[in-house]
């Protein structure tokens, strides 16, 4: 599941392939990109805000522009190096690749791809809260933002990337099971929120630089979650069926023994 960890991480990679480079060919197989070509640009750098991926770019004539990418649910970077087979996924599923002399990066099912002046970057990430993994993070403002829709759902506001941008469904389960609060909670009724904040902004970090996600300390398949992916097992703590319903766009997995609060009808 691509949330803030893993776009952290496909950023690293595409800034280890690529930063510094001059492209020698781009391929782009998406329309509104199919004539653009990268030839003699060079990256500048590759960094994440919350769940977008930025690649910035400088032009031969020095024009400054950002390729803007979203992974959402299957969506993919991968770098390789000259001459590797580019195997990680089918091929028709390539939206562009660019080729530099030491490597090439191979982007697979991207979403919201788009070549924008650097100038108008914040027309596409400025709507975003405070990034867990940002260097900027924020987490008296992510409180704000969320405390702000007090009669939202604590799953749906935490998901919302208006009030804190990286979180995913997977932690929102984790984290919403870890503090022993119902999913449909609403932000008022919650007792902790900078500790839900701050339980969310650790839980990601301490998945930078790996693609297993953990939140329970342990990377054994089947192993790596509380809640999440596991309807009908026993909760870790309790023992009860962990269930699963709709919330919002979202399912949602809680234990309803550990996550006492607001529950749906069953
Ligand atoms: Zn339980």
């Amino acid at each position: 599941m691509p949330e803030g960890d893993t776009v952290w991480n496909t950023a690293r990679v595409l800034h280890r392939a690529l930063a510094g480079a001059t492209l020698t060919g781009s391929d782009f197989r998406v329309p509104q990109l199919a004539t653009t070509d990268l030839t003699g640009w060079t990256v500048r750098e590759s960094v994440s805000r919350g769940k977008h991926l930025l690649l910035r770019l400088t032009a031969p004539d020095g024009d400054r522009r950002t390729l803007h990418s979203h992974l959402r649910m299957d969506g993919a970077w991968r770098a390789y190096a000259p001459g590797e087979r580019w195997t990680a996924r089918p091929a028709h599923l390539i939206r562009v690749v660019l080729r530099s002399p030491g490597a090439v990066a191979v982007g697979y099912h991207l979403h919201e791809l788009a070549l924008v002046p650097a100038a108008e970057e914040e027309s596409l990430v400025g709507h975003l809260g405070p990034d867990l993994l940002g260097p900027d993070w924020d987490p008296d403002e992510a409180v704000r933002r969320l405390a702000a829709q007090p009669e939202a759902t604590v799953a749906d506001a935490l998901l919302d990337q208006r009030n804190l941008a990286g979180v995913g469904n997977l932690y929102k389960c984790e984290v919403l099971f870890l503090r022993g609060v119902s999913p449909w909670t609403p932000v008022r009724d919650v007792p902790d929120l900078p500790g839900t904040v701050a339980l969310a902004q650790r839980l990601l970090a301490a998945n930078r630089g790996r693609w297993t996600q953990s939140t329970t300390g342990s990377l054994h398949h089947g192993a790596t979650s509380y809640v999440y992916g596991r309807r009908a097992q026993p909760c870790r703590r309790c023992g009860t069926a962990i269930r699963k319903a709709e919330l919002g766009e979202r399912v949602t997995y809680w234990c309803p023994v550990c996550q006492p609060g607001p529950q749906p009808a069953s």
